[in-house]
């Protein structure tokens, strides 16, 4: 699967790619999402996809508040927005 390249680029490939599920590990709890999932989306399916994952989705730990739409915490009992208070 690798032939013809060079076992020392091989290492500096692999490297560089778990820099990269690292780093979306990194940006993945500023986003919501635990680190352990983005670092293994990253692994499995590659870094980028696992970055977009990360970026795109909405937070694992929050929902739109149904009156004025604005993101709050899951567990959130009032919406820190509009005051509403919710089910
Ligand atoms: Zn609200």
């Amino acid at each position: 699967m690798f032939d013809g390249i060079p076992p020392e680029q091989l290492y500096g490939l692999a490297a560089f790619y778990l820099l990269l599920c690292g780093i979306v590990a990194l940006i993945a709890p500023s986003r919501g999402k635990s680190a352990i999932n983005g670092f293994l989306i990253s692994l499995l399916l590659s870094p980028l996809i696992g970055f977009l994952v990360v970026v795109l989705l909405p937070p694992e730990n929050q929902r739109k508040c149904p009156d004025c739409g604005e993101m709050i915490r899951k567990d959130a009992k009032l919406c820190r927005f509009c005051q509403r208070e919710l089910a």
